[in-house]
């Protein structure tokens, strides 16, 4: 129901239960999805990892069983976290879980102007579904999938950047073959 005074909302609680998805190609996942995800699993009482089987403009090093399989590891330890593949537009998905909440993670001055203006996109398209945007962790702030990719391919140490339970398998992909 569309509100015009922010002033309506005195007095209604917030849903008891609030399932938030956290969309993305995680390719592969790194540590820095992961704080993402165990936080907002503090915070949501379901929290969807949708996996994106369509791409923008990447091609992906990790078919999709694949990363489905190694976010599934992952996530194991939280019972309140699953993780589901998706295609065709977010909101369309969000809607058919009943989410109400897309989080997205934001690293640097450089990830705010795709993300607003896919937030912005998606409030059009979906306005009962809110975009919520956490900071990276500081120690996370330089992390993403593709540098892994690189630091791997060249042979460097990325033990320090993945979740123990994918690191083999990720060095044993994307490592200098010998
Ligand atoms: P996409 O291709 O949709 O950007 P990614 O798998 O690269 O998917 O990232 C998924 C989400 O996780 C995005 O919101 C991204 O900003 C966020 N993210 C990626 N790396 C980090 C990180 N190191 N710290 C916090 N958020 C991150």
């Amino acid at each position: 129901m569309a509100r015009d005074n922010p002033n309506d909302l005195a007095g209604e609680s917030p849903p008891r239960s609030i399932v938030a998805v956290y969309p993305g190609s995680f390719d592969p996942l790194t540590l820095g999805h992961v704080d993402i995800i165990d936080r907002a699993s503090r915070l949501f009482s379901d929290v969807v990892v949708a996996l994106s089987e369509t791409t923008r403009t990447k091609r992906f090093s990790f078919s999709t069983e694949e990363r489905l399989a190694m976010i599934e590891r992952v996530i194991d330890p939280y019972p309140n976290v699953k993780v589901v593949s998706f295609g065709g537009l977010l909101t369309h998905f969000a809607r058919s879980i009943r989410a109400t909440v897309l989080i997205r993670g934001l690293r640097a001055i450089s990830d705010f102007e795709y993300e607003f203006q896919m937030a912005s996109m998606n409030h059009t398209l979906a306005p009962d579904v809110e975009t919520v945007f956490m900071m990276t962790a500081t120690k996370y702030s330089y992390l993403s999938s593709s540098i892994v990719k690189e630091i791997a391919s060249l042979g460097g140490n990325i033990a320090h950047l993945v979740p123990d339970a994918i690191h083999d398998q990720i060095v044993g992909r994307l490592g200098p073959k010998s």
